[in-house]
Order: structure tokens, then C-alpha cells, then sequence
């Protein structure tokens, strides 16, 4: 019998991916595993070189591609190039995604902003769902043009949309699936075949990468690289660290970003600080199916529910058969046994019965206040229900004309499921409704 201290070695592959989640690489060259059950949280932030050389081998080997192979020792210089805890995260993070390699960052928008603006530069050009998260909208539409990179945001559930969007400065293709807020989905296969019929007519350094927000999904729901996707972007902060006590993001991907990815990293600075990476190593990852589960099971009862309900105009969840996309959703969003997997967040929007616009504003009030399950707040992906209202919230960086054009309206509610009792939350909502 093999143990933990014949490794570096594949035995752990021959195991589900759920339980892959808890116990991470069996063994590590970031750290010594034979003695911590839990990973240990280092917080020194340089690193004591035995020599002259060692430090010099250490500097030379940053950023090389020999950093990412199993055998491979790692030399720690300085937190802000990598360290032991952020490491073994970023190991099993690329388990979890099914990719080569993953890189964390201090929050999501640090990994995505360093996703587009390491795969584009100036005078080049970016294609982009038309409904992003608020902060994604914020940094293509205020922060790209001042570095002259032009974007162009479409609907890219229409391939002959997305087709006539790439121009031959296009170097980018960004979208989320399933989309925040408002759940629609954009089929990543789909779109792997369009740009793939483009990158063939062209020089490979003038390709187009496609990169997807998959904090909505989770690894646990869906698996874009599999699908398609070259890189993905992860909020850390939402369902993967799942208890809503730190910010982080991820990219995980090829080896062949690791290079810019790590540089960009490094000099921008946006690093995951080691004590934030170290709970989502230690609570955030390894619970992430187990969470999943129990959020699904709720979401599906939640999401039926106020399907029937006569103060609810229409439910957004890829779970229910009267999703518009539910065939995509099946293909697309599977757990890693290929169970479906429609996720843990719902958008439903609220009829405006009274005529005065106002029926969700007092139902997002009386639920603030009343109801103990529904916690009004932005986030998503914890084990509390939280409840917000994107046109004025999270999406309120788009002005009144853009969201009702992309179907973000005032009646509409964002619901991320949690771990409450699902008859509760029914509860809630039923009373809450009461009020709109
Ligand atoms: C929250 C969120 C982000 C940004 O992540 P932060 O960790 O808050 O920076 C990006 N994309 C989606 C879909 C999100 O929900």
C-alpha cells in the first residue's frame, strides 16, 4: 500500500473529485503534509535564503514553467511572488476546475481585471456578454478605454451577434454563465466553436481566448475549461469560500498564462493575503459540494414555489423545466458525477400589482426586517439566504436606459440560496410577498 509519503505521485486521481475537494493533493512540495491534518497558515512575509545562489536560483526560476510540475521545490522569496498557503490552494483550485494551473488574487475583479488586461493591451479590443456583474460593466466601460482597450458588449446567447462582434484587434471574449443577475445562460461549447472557426484563419499570437466568470456555477456546477473556456475567473469571496469572511479571486487555466498571469500578479500587486487563502483552504473549498447539495435541493423547492405564486411574475432558475434554456442547462451545468447541477441561485421578478413600481422595494423592506432567513445583503454563496435588489444594487453602475434594454427592471430580486431550512425560507418569501 502506498502512503502519504510515497507521493508525488497520481494516486489520488483515482478518486472523486468530492473528496479530492477535502483532502487536496496528498502530498505537496508547497509544504510537508505528513504531520498537519490541516494545512498550516504561514504569515511571514519573506523568506530566510540559505545563500547567495539560493536566492538567485530562487529569482530565476519565478514565473518558469518547471514552478508548476509535481516534483518541482518551490524557493519563497517574498509573499508577493508566492507562498506555501496560497499555493496549496491554488493546487486544489486547479483540481477543482479541471485545469493546469490556478492563480489567486486579492478579489475577484483583481483576477479578472488581470485576466483581460494581461490577454489584451492597447489598441486592441475585447467582445463581452451585455450583462455582466456591476464591477465587470465598471472596469470595461470607465477603466479599459483609458488604457485604449475598445470593447463591444453583445448578446452573446445570438452566435451570429457574437460572429460580427470579433474584429481582428479582438483578443478577448468574456462573458459569466449562468449571467448575474439575471440567470440566462451562454453556451460555452457554442461559443469554443465560433472562435475556434476564427482563430484558425489567424497567427496564434493574434488568437482570441475566451474567459468565463464561473462564480454563479462554482466548479461543483460546471467545469468550463471542459466546456470550451481557456481561462476561468473565480469571486472566492462567494460559494467557493462560502462563509462570506474573505475576499478573494482566482484565474485558473493553461500553463501557457502562467507567465504573464504570475508577472502581471506580482507587479500589480493584487495578491490573496495567505490568511484570507488559508480559510478557503481550510472551511471554504472542502465544504463547497457538501454546501452545494443542500443549496440545490433548497433552491430547486424555493424556486418552485414561487413559480406558483400569483404576486411573482417570472422565476429564473435553470433548474425548473420552464427554464427557456433548460436543455443548455442540462448540458452544460453538471456536477462531477454529470448530475445535473442548476445551482444555488435564483432571480425572480416581482409583479408590479399596485402600478406604482414600488411592490419589490416593500417586499426587499418588510423581508430586511421581519424575516429571519432572508438576510438583505450583496454577495452570494453563504450558508445565510441573501436576498438584493440588482437594478439599484449591484448593478446600479449601469444607467436606467441600459438596464431595462438588458432586462435588469425594478421588480426584479436576486436570491442566493443557503443552508436554512428550506420550509423556512418558504415561509419567508410567502410572507414577505404578502407585503409587495
Ligand atoms: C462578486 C462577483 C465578482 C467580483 O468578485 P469580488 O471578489 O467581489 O471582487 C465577479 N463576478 C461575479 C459574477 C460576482 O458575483
Amino acid at each position: 500500500m502506498t502512503t502519504k509519503k510515497d507521493g508525488p505521485n497520481d494516486r489520488e486521481k483515482k478518486y472523486h473529485l468530492r473528496t479530492r475537494l477535502i483532502h487536496g493533493l496528498s502530498h505537496s512540495k508547497r509544504w510537508d503534509y505528513d504531520h498537519h491534518v490541516v494545512p498550516p497558515m504561514t504569515v511571514s512575509a519573506t523568506f530566510r535564503l540559505d545563500s547567495a545562489k539560493r536566492g538567485a536560483q530562487g529569482f530565476a526560476e519565478f514565473a518558469g514553467a518547471d514552478e508548476l510540475t509535481p516534483s518541482h521545490h518551490p524557493i519563497y522569496i517574498y509573499d508577493r511572488l508566492g507562498e506555501p498557503t496560497g499555493g496549496m490552494l491554488e493546487d486544489n483550485l486547479a483540481t477543482a476546475e479541471g485545469g493546469e494551473m490556478a492563480l489567486c488574487f486579492a478579489s475577484g475583479m483583481a483576477a479578472i481585471s488581470a485576466a483581460i488586461c494581461s490577454l489584451a493591451k492597447s489598441e486592441q479590443h475585447i467582445v463581452a456578454h451585455k450583462v455582466l456583474y456591476g464591477c465587470t460593466f465598471s472596469l470595461i466601460e470607465n477603466w479599459l478605454p483609458r488604457i485604449r482597450i475598445e470593447s463591444s458588449l453583445v448578446d452573446l446567447t445570438d452566435a451570429n451577434a457574437l460572429r460580427s462582434a470579433i474584429k481582428p484587434n479582438t483578443r478577448v471574449v468574456y462573458f459569466e454563465t449562468p449571467v448575474n443577475p439575471d440567470m440566462v445562460l451562454i453556451d460555452i461549447a457554442e461559443v469554443r466553436r465560433i472562435v475556434d472557426q476564427i482563430n484558425a484563419r489567424r497567427d496564434p499570437k493574434d488568437r482570441v481566448w475566451i474567459v468565463v466568470d464561473n462564480t454563479f456555477a462554482t466548479p461543483y456546477c460546471q467545469r468550463p475549461l471542459e466546456l470550451g473556456a481557456d481561462l476561468v475567473c473565480q469571486s472566492l469571496t462567494k460559494a467557493i469560500g462560502g462563509f462570506g469572511t474573505d475576499i478573494g479571486g482566482a484565474l485558473i487555466g493553461p500553463k501557457s498564462l502562467y507567465h504573464d498571469l504570475i508577472l502581471y500578479r506580482k507587479d500589480f500587486g493584487g495578491i490573496l493575503s495567505p490568511k484570507n487563502a488559508w480559510n478557503t483552504l481550510v472551511y471554504g473549498l472542502p465544504t463547497l459540494a457538501a454546501r452545494m447539495v443542500n443549496y440545490q435541493k433548497s433552491a430547486m423547492r424555493v424556486a418552485e414555489f414561487l413559480q406558483q405564486h400569483p404576486k411573482v411574475k417570472e422565476v429564473h432558475y435553470p433548474g425548473l423545466k420552464s427554464f427557456p434554456q433548460y436543455e443548455l442547462a442540462q448540458r452544460q451545468m453538471c456536477d462531477y458525477r454529470g448530475h445535473f447541477a442548476p445551482g444555488s441561485m435564483i432571480y425572480f421578478v416581482i409583479k408590479d400589482t399596485k402600478g406604482d413600481g414600488d411592490a419589490a422595494e416593500h417586499f426587499i423592506d418588510w423581508a430586511a426586517t421581519n424575516a429571519y432567513t432572508l438576510t438583505l445583503a450583496v454577495s452570494l454563496g453563504q450558508i445565510k439566504t441573501l436576498i438584493e435588489a440588482p437594478y439599484s444594487m449591484t448593478h446600479s453602475s449601469m444607467c436606467d436606459a441600459d438596464k431595462r434594454a438588458r432586462g435588469i427592471v425594478p421588480g426584479g430580486i436576486r436570491l442566493s440560496i443557503g443552508l436554512e431550512d428550506w420550509h423556512d425560507i418558504i415561509a419567508d418569501l410567502d410572507a414577505a410577498l404578502e407585503h409587495a
